[in-house]
């Protein structure tokens, strides 16, 4: 039996050890556990959840509305009216024609992580480092849009340094932006690191934390 409130504690412990200055927010990510766990984690006061797949998206936020949800995976276009309008947070805005789609299917303003692919390993999604300010640019007057944040996946290495220099890298470029203080791109936001490397985010200024396996374990094998 995993012990969800010893996680708990333990990641709030590598926040405080890690002495950043941001509010960080841990997002339980559910994709590998059942309701009952996700209810478990509430009751423990968890109050961030994250999904990646529309249907279990859909189906969890119906469940258990009370808590903010994430919509934390790649989007297809054609699935965007199907979920947009029930997102909290979407942290994978990852290319202009997702973004013109959004635009369009939603009803109220969108509170959308820009996907960074700060590695520009092939099989990884987002908009390169050098793209985000154009992009930036190009999406400005798409009203329904509010660039809250940038987020990115670490590069598939075990070298911690290599994984750090990657997240300075997104750090720096989300305070520039923030600086900036757009009006559609407040920026404030920094969503990175999961279960192996949250620990390397947290000491390179991330407010956002995305955990699964290493807070609510892994009870269901559907993914
Ligand atoms: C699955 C997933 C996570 C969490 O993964 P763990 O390694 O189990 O912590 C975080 N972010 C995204 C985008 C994911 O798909």
């Amino acid at each position: 039996m995993i012990d969800i409130d010893k996680n708990y504690q333990l990641i709030k412990e590598e926040i405080l050890k890690s002495q950043t200055k941001e509010d960080v927010i841990i997002i339980g990510v559910s994709k590998y556990v059942s309701d009952e766990t996700v209810k478990k984690a509430i009751e423990l006061g968890i109050n961030n959840f994250g999904e990646n797949r529309v249907d279990n998206y859909l189906r969890r936020k119906k469940l258990f509305p009370n808590v903010v949800w994430h919509l934390i995976g790649t989007l297809q276009t054609r699935k965007v009216k199907d979920v947009i309008n029930e997102v909290d947070y979407f942290h994978a805005l990852d290319r202009l024609k997702l973004a013109e789609k959004i635009n369009k299917r939603a009803d109220r303003i969108i509170n959308c992580f820009l996907q960074v692919n700060v590695s520009e390993e092939k099989t990884k999604h987002g908009i390169k480092i050098e793209e985000v300010n154009e992009f930036l640019g190009t999406i400005k007057n798409y009203s329904k849009l509010k660039i809250v944040g940038l987020m990115t996946m670490a590069p598939n290495t075990d070298d911690e340094n290599i994984i750090k220099n990657y997240f300075k890298k997104l750090k720096e470029l989300q305070l520039n932006i923030k600086l900036k203080k757009l009006s559609y791109a407040p920026c404030e936001y920094l969503s990175m690191g999961m279960s192996n490397d949250y620990n390397i985010a947290l000491r390179t200024g991330t407010t956002h934390i995305r955990i699964g396996t290493s807070l609510l374990g892994n009870d269901i094998n559907n993914n």
